[in-house]
């Protein structure tokens, strides 16, 4: 057991929270398609090319061409029709069969709830001539109907796939992360109020225990405690903002006065390491103050706020025993999916981290830090389904 949990922590250096990531061949892989003169804009599955074959995400590729696709439930197969040509793309023998009978296996595969196939005999069994243009990369498919030439066609869409190519990448970035945190047993710890005296002593025992976390934080301790805030964010923590006042009495007066507390707080936060956040996390929780004109506010905003589900209640009084914070987070822990953990930095806290981390650890659980693209969990449970 300890072994694993050792081989998951080394794992979890190499794919977070740097953003350089394991699976750069993905990225290396993307290619453009353009039937004519229409750049095909795939939304979640993009085309890839394996073994010198460009494969793409069907469906797309078939409204571009103008054919027709069917789904068959019985036979688990895909129709294309065009004029009087057609292609059955069999999903269980992966196979390919045109009606001028080509018969190609191993060439359909699902990825991502897409449907992908080989483009070239695609568009071949539809009358398109391809080629590729190395620049972009792009592959076309062209008929009689084509306007531009190659050269003209990555010029006329350079800008747009520059723009598509972004979008792609962090398209990608996301569903491995994504996939990342559905493989392995995820914890959040997450420490309030600070920066403050404790942290250096927090992101020690954070990296004995090769864990993340990640810091809520208030303006003005931002701008006191600058060099540690720095610190926290190169030893690949996550920071959120936790507003200015901390003060139930003003900062809940009114939903532009909760919005601007934490652009306050992420102006300090950008001042001082040169970048800013989506994570927030509201004093005190986000039940019962954000009421629907509060939530709205955050959302319009852009702001991913967090909450916990598991509460050490370690800030219940002035110093709150070690022992009993460890008790709290572990009874918590044993009912939770992904346990979202909440800390202060104080002293017992201080003093309960290791032996928390050492029972995470037992436990099996990665301890990363929260990321701004993934959806957050929030006391108001629909607050993010949309
Ligand atoms: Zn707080």
């Amino acid at each position: 057991m300890k072994k694993i949990a050792l081989f998951l922590m080394i794992s979890i250096i190499v794919f977070f929270p740097n953003e350089s990531y394991g699976h750069q061949e993905d990225l290396n892989k993307l290619i453009f398609i353009v039937v004519n003169e229409q750049l095909i804009a795939f939304e979640d599955a993009y085309p890839e090319v394996k073994d010198g074959t460009t494969y793409i995400p069907i469906r797309f590729f078939a409204e571009a061409m103008g054919a027709d696709v069917k789904w068959d439930n019985e036979s688990n197969s895909v129709y294309i029709t065009k004029d009087e040509g057609e292609i059955i793309l069999d999903i269980p023998l992966k196979t390919l069969i045109t009606d001028g009978g080509i018969i190609m296996t191993d060439c359909v595969y699902v990825k991502h709830n897409r449907i992908m196939a080989p483009f070239k005999v695609i568009a071949k069994c539809f009358g398109y001539d391809v080629s590729y243009i190395p620049a972009g990369p792009i592959a076309r498919a062209k008929n009689n109907n084509a306007r531009m030439v190659d050269e003209e066609v990555y010029f006329h869409f350079q800008d747009t796939m520059t723009k598509e190519k972004e979008k792609m990448i962090l398209t990608i970035r996301n569903r491995e992360k994504e996939e990342f945190r559905l493989r392995y047993k995820i914890a959040y710890i997450t420490f309030d109020d600070g920066p403050s005296i404790y942290t250096e002593r927090l992101l020690k025992i954070l990296e004995q225990y090769h864990a993340k976390a990640t810091f809520f934080m208030l303006a003005d301790r931002i701008t006191n405690y600058s060099e540690i805030v720095k610190k926290v964010a190169e030893e690949g923590n996550a920071i959120g903002l936790h507003g200015v006042t901390h003060d139930v009495k003003k900062i809940y007066r009114s939903p532009s006065i909760l919005v601007s507390e934490m652009n306050a707080c992420n102006d300090a936060l950008q001042m001082v390491t040169g970048m800013k956040t989506t994570l927030i996390r509201v004093p005190y929780g986000s039940k019962p103050h954000m009421t629907e004109k509060f939530r709205e506010a955050v959302l319009r905003e852009g702001y991913k706020m967090w909450d916990w589900n598991v509460d050490s209640k370690d800030s219940e009084a002035d110093y709150v025993s070690p022992a009993v914070i460890l008790e709290n987070v572990k009874e918590q822990v044993a009912r939770r999916n992904v346990p979202i953990i909440l800390l202060h930095e104080r002293q017992s806290t201080v003093e309960a981290l290791p032996k928390i981390l050492e029972h995470l650890n037992q436990e099996g659980y990665i301890l990363i830090p929260i990321d701004g693209e993934q959806k957050p969990y929030s006391f108001w449970k629909d607050m993010y389904e949309r």
